[in-house]
């Protein structure tokens, strides 16, 4: 690597990524491979974890498993506890219930607001203790939304999980400045994955979200995993606290 990018080089990195196994974390997770971390896939399917792991390693990348729920705090800090410390947290699994309020179940609540915050809060607190028993200095990414700084229709509690997010960031970047861990979000805008794939299925919404996506264009899984590599080296070395917004233009007017 020539010197002008050695800053974004994770070699020697470890790297934990949760919500691996598909969408925006498989994706972040050969990115970050690629620029020479080891990874860790974490997602609940063994099945699909392995064959995105047998992929990072087919190209040349170092990639291990680690099955768990995220939402099953104590056995996903048990799970941590028994690993090396990470140098890079991707906080990525998460989910959508989009409906108006008035549809809007207790159940839902739990399931959104269980995954997007409880779970999300709850792995921080677990990576970050095996970084602060290091003594490494880290990064950890949280994957956010747009919708953390705005409000949509049919997303009250995916926004209220994001919003959410964006408050933890800023106020454990705060907690773990002093300790050289760096801690930001992405936040972008509707990106094609398995998640919004039946959402593009309405042609009236696709027309309603590209018209406010400046660009013209829904984003790409590989437009987060350059940003996260941005996050997860030492090229965004005086970044914390920070959103990293990747919105096309969504929130520009
Ligand atoms: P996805 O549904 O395609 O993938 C989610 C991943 O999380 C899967 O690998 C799934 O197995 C895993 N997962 C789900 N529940 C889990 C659990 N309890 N424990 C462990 N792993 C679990 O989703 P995506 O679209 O790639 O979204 C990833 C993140 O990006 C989410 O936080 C989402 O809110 C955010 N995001 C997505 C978009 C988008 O347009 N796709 C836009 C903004 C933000």
């Amino acid at each position: 690597m020539s010197s002008a990018f050695a800053a974004f080089s994770l070699d020697g990195r470890r790297a934990l990524i949760t919500g691996a196994g598909r969408g925006i974390g498989f994706a972040i997770s050969q990115t970050l491979a690629a620029a020479g971390a080891e990874v860790t896939l974490c997602a609940r399917s063994k099945s699909e974890l392995d064959e995105a792991a047998a992929q990072i390693r087919a190209a040349g990348g170092k990639a291990e498993v680690l099955v768990a729920d995220v939402t099953d705090v104590e056995a996903f800090a048990d799970a941590l506890s028994a690993l090396p410390a990470f140098d890079v947290f991707v906080n990525n699994a998460g989910t959508n219930r989009p409906k108006p309020l008035q549809e809007v179940t207790p159940d839902d609540y739990d399931a959104v607001m269980g995954l997007n915050l409880r779970a999300a809060i709850f792995a921080a607190k677990a990576v970050a203790k095996g970084m602060l028993a290091a003594e490494k200095s880290g990064s950890i990414i949280n994957i956010s939304s747009q919708m953390g700084h705005v409000g949509a229709a049919n997303r009250t509690l995916y926004c209220a999980s994001k919003w959410a997010i964006e408050g933890f960031t800023k106020a454990l970047a705060v907690e773990l400045g002093p300790k050289g861990i760096r801690v930001n979000t992405i936040c972008p805008t509707f990106i094609e994955t398995p998640m919004t794939k039946p959402f593009f299925e309405d042609p009236a919404f696709k027309a309603q979200v590209l018209g406010k996506i400046k660009l013209g264009r829904l984003g790409q899984v590989e437009e987060v995993a350059n940003a996260a590599l941005y996050l997860a080296s030492d090229a965004s070395s005086l970044m914390t606290g920070s959103a990293m917004l990747l919105d096309g233009g969504w929130t520009a007017d």
